[in-house]
């Protein structure tokens, strides 16, 4: 069977990696002109890092990044709202890990390249569109330096994981709008910074009405004294956002320092962690709404190209990982690719659609909410008098059950 992976990415890759493990050798293309190390942090939960376990690379990842110990709320004033264990420590059989994109997405490409040889791998080559036959179906693509045509290809199958601005999506479904922006715009960026709580907790303090921020470390001892590499997130409601989405788009701290300039806590001093920070990129939340098909005959499409959705719950890198597992075990199983790309939607998009729309609207950071709405933006004198722990408990649980990673489920699942 001739696959052909449009985007080698985080989905595209971990698909590669799961075919070629099971005998099935794909052709990766992508239009960037080298597979680098890019992007920032992200969160590899344990049902993502089972498939990363199963192609052989969780060792790797594990060495790079640091392994999560707590989930951890605060509101703006740095009172403590709630904390809960994360990965191996809430008693999963995996740790959780927080770890740059590039230190996730290299051992995945290094293990294609190991099992499949690097002249599977051919960058350099935007896809611009695809058309099929009964047969088969044939891939066009432009030089991304020059853009003109190279010379099309000829598959069995083809895999759009070519990301939030899909042009296969796009011709799979022509009337559909651009990503749909939010009304949250975000900043980012990742600073050396010394360990604070335990050197591994995932923050999450403030709301996004007045300025939310996201915090973890990334990279342990990254200069040979202790310190850690550590991302943030900063997220304020902004009514308009003119700019298309684009990963690498330059920001100003200008533009919402402001939000934070009181936050001198006794475990951190938030202005002073921002204003270290040498680069700053700036992105809109955005989403799209959930398709009524991904597959059409022998084309479909996973990740960001299949179900764009809100950068919530730590689920953008993992529900593209597990995308990638599912429809690789649908085609390693197959006779007809057909009937794996059906089979692998069925199970697919209504479990991220359900993420979708729930990002929209429960994600986990609504414990802040319920805080912020319930205290009305007001430090409070016992957070147990504001929401109880078993309430914030089953916000957090409920998340984790239709995101597909509940401890229970867990437990009984293997990587696919
Ligand atoms: C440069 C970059 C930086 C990122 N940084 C972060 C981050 O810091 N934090 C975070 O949470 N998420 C980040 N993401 C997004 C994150 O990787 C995805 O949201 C998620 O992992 C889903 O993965 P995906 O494989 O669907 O998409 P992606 O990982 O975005 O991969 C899509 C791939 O398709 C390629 N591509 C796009 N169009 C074409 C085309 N026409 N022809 C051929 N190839 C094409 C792209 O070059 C890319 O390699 C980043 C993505 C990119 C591309």
């Amino acid at each position: 069977m001739k696959v052909v992976i449009v985007g080698g990415g985080i989905g595209g890759m971990t698909l590669a990696c799961k075919l070629a493990v099971g005998g099935i050798i794909a052709h990766v293309y992508d239009s960037a002109p080298r597979l680098e190390p890019i992007g920032l942090g992200v969160n590899l939960l344990p049902h993502a890092g089972k498939v990363m376990q199963a192609i052989g690379v969780i060792d790797e990842i594990a060495q790079r990044s640091v392994e999560t110990y707590e989930s951890t709320f605060f509101n703006r004033f740095g009172q403590h709202i709630y904390s809960e264990p994360a990965g191996r420590h809430a008693g999963y059989d995996l740790p959780q890990y927080s770890v740059h994109r590039g230190d996730l997405h290299q051992p995945m490409l290094h293990r294609f390249i190991e099992l499949a040889g690097a002249e599977r791998v051919h960058t350099g080559h935007r896809c611009v569109g695809f058309e099929q036959d009964a047969d088969g179906v044939t891939v066009h693509f432009h030089d991304t330096a020059t853009d003109a045509p190279l010379p099309s290809v000829r598959c069995d199958v083809l895999i759009a994981a070519d990301g939030i601005h899909s042009v296969i999506r796009k011709q799979l479904h022509p009337g559909e709008g651009d990503p749909v922006y939010s009304g949250v715009n975000m900043w980012r960026g990742a600073v050396v910074h010394k360990p604070f709580l335990h050197g591994a907790n995932m923050v999450r303090l403030g709301w996004l009405k007045t300025g939310k921020l996201v915090l973890y470390p990334i990279r342990n001892d990254v200069d040979g004294q202790g310190n850690q590499l550590v991302n943030w997130v900063v997220e304020i409601e902004t009514p308009k956002y003119k700019a298309k989405r684009d990963w690498n788009k330059e920001g100003s701290i200008d533009d919402f320092i402001g939000a934070f300039e009181g936050m001198h806590f006794d475990w951190l001093d938030v202005p002073a962690l921002l204003r270290g920070t040498q680069k700053i990129l700036e992105y809109p939340m955005v989403d799209q709404d959930p398709l009524p098909f991904w597959t059409s005959g022998r084309v479909t499409l996973i990740g960001d190209a299949a179900h764009p959705m809100y950068p919530r719950g730590s689920n953008g890198a993992c529900q593209a990982i597990i995308d990638g597992d599912v429809l690789g075990r649908a085609l390693l199983g197959a006779a007809d690719p057909r009937d794996a790309l059906e089979a692998y939607e069925a199970e697919r998009r209504p479990a991220t659609t359900r993420v979708v729309l729930t990002n929209r609207s429960t994600p986990p950071d609504i414990i802040l909410k319920e805080v912020f709405d319930r205290t009305g933006d007001k430090p409070f004198e016992d957070i147990d008098m504001v929401i109880s722990p078993e309430e914030l408990a089953e916000l957090s649980n409920n998340y984790k059950k239709i995101a597909g990673f509940d401890r229970e489920r867990l437990a009984t699942a293997g990587a696919n």
